[in-house]
């Protein structure tokens, strides 16, 4: 048995997925969620308080020798007094920056990675200025505590502006150049303490209603130009933050024929739904390969082991034994009560030929 317990904040599907990654390498765990139903919570010591209760999070830092985070809003300032106590990794500098989505666009920007055209809204008159500046269609999206879709929406018309302003609260809100893109693709991205880095190949997501419903890895027909491009946007965050673990890199696929064929759409700072099926379709998972980079140790080989889809499954769960009868198909459950719009779990294929896998793929989705 290593004597290292890993602490990580947010217990959800993500942190259970960690757990499960890191107990073969002899880890012991420990999360805090502010949640006692978390996800975590039959397969590890969890203490429940709110993220921003400091003597709950010093009681917490006291019994772990390195902590982590799972959830991507986990306020900042949290995170930084763990650090007076605890080395925490990511650095709680990448939450600044993905935590708010004008930060984060200027963030690219200053490192030279292409984003869609955007602008600060905090007054009916900057809506209109931005307009202006940016067109229709455009999406309106809040600055902060946006996830699956949230807090955002699509403008069309000038007539729409206000109302759709009034919708989202009022609040703080980044107006964006609508992209027509061809595809979404993201790039897993690790950096070990050691400054040790590995990109995962290109994966392809596909959204419903702004969820994730569905990732093809490697993303089917990606140039080496396409990878090399995608690995130096991502190289180029990690290093300006000195980032420890996996990031999440979203980015919009807008064709080969385009000057610039990849734009930035957001970061997250933590191990990511899109990267899923690394589980079994990669020689090492995120989850893995996050744990070693926290640590320090050697990072695994990114490697795909072959043809990978992976189908969230959302709001509610197919009988296990069905799936099952599908030879290859792994089933992974969340342990959370089934709500509409809830990640309840997922079920990742990982097939010898696109194919092969395209067959299966059909079969599973008929059978949801
Ligand atoms: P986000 O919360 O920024 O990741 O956006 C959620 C989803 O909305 C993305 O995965 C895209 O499908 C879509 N989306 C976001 N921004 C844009 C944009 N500027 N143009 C077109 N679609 C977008």
């Amino acid at each position: 048995m290593i004597d290292m317990t890993i602490g990580i904040l947010g217990g959800g599907q993500l942190g259970r997925m960690l757990a499960l990654a890191g107990y073969p390498l002899g880890l012991r765990l420990r999360f805090l969620d502010p949640a006692a139903e978390a996800p975590v919570k039959d397969l590890s010591e969890l203490n429940v308080a709110p993220y921003d209760d400091y003597e709950a999070l010093r009681r917490f830092a006291q019994d772990c020798d390195l902590i982590t985070y799972e959830f991507e809003n986990v306020p900042a300032e949290s995170a930084r007094f763990l650090s007076s106590m605890r080395a925490i990794y990511p650095p709680p500098k990448a939450l600044d920056a993905s935590q708010d989505r004008f930060a984060e666009k200027n963030f690219f920007q200053s490192l030279s990675i292409p984003t869609p055209r955007f602008a600060l809204v905090a007054s009916a008159e900057d809506l209109k200025r931005a307009i202006q500046q940016i067109g229709l269609p455009a999406v309106l999206k809040t600055r902060r505590m946006g996830y699956d879709g949230k807090g955002q929406t699509i403008v069309r018309e000038q007539s729409d502006l206000l109302q759709t302003w009034e919708a989202l609260g009022r609040t703080s809100l980044i107006l964006e150049e609508f992209i027509q893109f061809e595809r979404e693709l993201s790039m897993l991205a690790v950096r070990s303490r050691t400054g040790e880095l590995a990109f995962y190949p290109l994966v392809e997501n596909h959204h419903r209603d702004g969820i994730l419903r569905l990732s093809l890895a490697p993303a089917p027909g990606v140039s080496a130009q396409l990878q090399a491009l995608a690995e130096s946007y991502a190289r180029k965050i990690l290093e300006a933050l000195n980032y420890v673990g996996v990031l999440a890199l979203e980015l919009f696929d807008v064709g080969a024929l385009c000057a610039v064929p990849l734009l930035a759409n957001e970061m997250a700072p933590r191990v990511h739904n899109s990267g899923h099926w690394t589980i079994e379709g990669a020689v090492t998972s995120q989850f893995e390969n996050h744990l070693r980079a926290i640590l320090g140790w050697p990072l695994g080989s990114i490697e795909p082991r072959g043809y990978c889809a992976m189908l969230n499954l959302i709001g509610r769960v197919p009988n296990s034994e069905t799936v099952l009868k599908i030879p290859g198909a792994h089933l992974h459950l969340y342990g959370k009560s089934p709500r509409p719009g809830r990640k309840l779990g997922h079920i990742t294929l990982c097939e010898t030929s696109e194919e092969l896998l395209e067959a299966k793929l059909a079969q599973l989705q008929a059978l949801l």
